[in-house]
C-alpha cells in the first residue's frame, strides 16, 4: 500500500506521492571533508537526491558542519546507535539521521534525541536490518525472518509515536530479496510512514544490480516505496545509475535519454553492440527526455522498436535512420551514428514535437534487407 505520510529531507520531499528518491551513501571516511564532498559532488552529478554519511565516531561528527556547507545534496548523518553522535548531527544541520532508537542506550536518550530532532526539525530514517535484529526477535526470525523484520521496526514506531514524534521513514532491509519484499509489503498495510526501499549487502555490481532490481523493482511496481538506494559493492555513483535505470524502466521518473537496443541475431548485417556503444556514449551528453533504439536489421528492427523517438537500423553496406515510427533515409553505414544525432539535435532545436501516432499520414513502410 502507497504511504499516506510525507516528510521533508532537505527540501525534498518524500511519501505520500512525492515523486520516488534516489539516495546513496559515500564510501570516503567521513572526517575527511574533501573527499567526502567530491564523492557528493559526483552523486549529484550522476542524478543523487539525497546522500548519506557514516559518522561511526566524534571525528566524523565534527567534520559534518563542513560538509553540511559545502555539499550539493542534502546530507544524512548515518548514526545508528550512539545518541551524543545523534546530537552533534542534529546540531551541524544534517538533512536527516539514520538511527536505530531501540539501541541507543534507553528511554532516556531516546527522549532526548526526539526532543532534538523536534527543536531542529530533523526527521529520521529508522527501521531494521535481518543483519541486526534485536535479541528477543532472533528466535522468531527463524520461522518468520520478514516477520521479524516487520516486528523490528514497528517496535521502533511505537517508540516515537509514544514521543509523539512522527517525522520518518522506515526501512526493513535484507540481503534476501523474497524476504525484503515480503517485510516492506506486510510493513506497508500496517503503517502510513514513507518507506526506505533497498536490498542490503546486495553484492558486486552484476550481482547487486540483478538482485536490487528485483528486489525494489518489485515492490515499486506496487505502488510501495518512496526512495530507494541499491547497495552495491562498487562506486556509489554506479548505485545511483542503477537506481535511476530502476526508475526510468517503470516509468516513474524521467532524467536524460533512453536507449532500447536489440540483442541481435542472425539476421544482422552490423556490429550492433558496437553502434549501441557509440550511440550510448553520445546519448550521455544530453539531458532531453527521449527515446533511442538501435536496431540490428531493417526487416524487424524498425517496426518492432516503432515507439521510439528516433532509431537506427542496420543494413549490410547501408543502414537507415527513423524517427516517430517512420523511415527517414537509407545512410552509408559508417554515417549512421552522426546522422542519426543530427536529426536528434534538429528535433530539439524545434521543439520536441512528437508527431501524433494516430493522425500520421504514412505508417511505416516496409522496407527491404539491405
Ligand atoms: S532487430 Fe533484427 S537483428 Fe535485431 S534481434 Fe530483431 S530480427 Fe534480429
Amino acid at each position: 500500500m502507497p504511504s499516506e505520510k510525507q516528510i521533508t529531507v532537505g527540501g525534498v520531499p518524500i511519501g505520500g506521492g512525492a515523486p520516488v528518491v534516489v539516495q546513496s551513501m559515500t564510501t570516503t571516511e567521513t572526517a575527511d571533508v574533501e573527499a567526502t564532498l567530491a564523492q557528493a559532488r559526483a552523486l549529484a552529478e550522476a542524478g543523487c537526491d539525497l546522500v548519506r554519511v557514516a559518522v561511526p565516531g566524534r571525528a566524523d561528527a565534527d567534520a559534518l558542519p563542513a560538509i553540511v556547507a559545502g555539499s550539493p545534496l542534502p546530507v544524512i548523518a548515518d548514526i545508528h546507535f550512539n545518541a551524543s553522535l545523534a546530537l552533534r548531527a542534529m546540531d551541524a544541520g544534517v538533512a536527516a539521521v539514520r538511527i536505530n532508537p531501540g539501541n541507543i542506550g534507553g528511554p532516556d536518550k531516546v527522549e532526548q534525541v526526539v526532543q532534538r530532532a523536534k527543536q531542529t526539525g530533523t526527521p529520521m530514517r529508522i527501521g531494521a536490518n535481518s543483519g541486526s535484529l534485536p535479541d528477543h526477535l532472533r528466535q522468531f526470525a527463524t520461522n518468520d525472518p520478514a516477520g521479524a523484520l516487520v516486528e523490528a521496526a514497528l517496535e521502533e514506531v511505537r517508540l516515537l509515536e509514544r514521543l509523539e514524534y512522527r517525522e520518518f521513514k522506515i526501512s526493513v532491509k535484507s540481503s534476501s530479496v523474497p524476504v525484503m519484499v515480503q517485510a516492506y509489503q506486510r510493513l506497508s498495510e500496517r503503517v502510513p510512514y514513507p518507506l526506505h526501499l533497498g536490498v542490503t549487502e546486495a553484492g558486486p555490481a552484476f550481482t547487486g544490480t540483478v538482485k536490487s532490481s528485483i528486489g525494489i523493482g518489485t515492490l515499486l511496481g506496487q505502488g510501495i516505496g518512496d526512495t530507494i538506494r541499491v547497495s552495491l559493492t562498487a562506486d556509489p555513483v554506479e548505485e545511483v545509475r542503477v537506481a535511476w535505470e530502476i526508475l526510468r524502466s517503470l516509468g516513474l521518473r524521467q532524467r536524460g535519454p533512453m536507449m532500447i537496443a536489440c540483442p541481435s541475431c542472425g539476421r544482422t548485417n552490423v556490429d550492433v553492440l558496437d553502434l549501441a556503444e557509440q550511440v550510448e556514449a553520445r546519448l550521455g551528453t544530453y539531458d532531453e527526455v527521449f527515446e533511442v533504439a538501435v536496431m540490428g536489421c531493417a526487416v524487424n528492427g524498425p517496426g518492432e522498436a516503432g515507439d521510439a523517438d528516433f532509431g537506427i537500423a542496420g543494413g549490410r553496406d547501408a543502414g537507415f535512420i527513423y524517427a516517430h515510427g517512420l523511415v527517414l533515409r537509407k545512410v552509408e553505414q559508417s554515417q549512421l551514428v552522426d546522422e542519426l544525432f543530427r536529426e536528434v539535435d534538429a528535433w530539439i532545436a524545434a521543439g520536441m514535437v512528437r508527431p501524433k501516432r494516430g493522425t500520421r499520414k504514412h505508417v511505416l513502410p516496409m522496407v527491404p534487407s539491405a
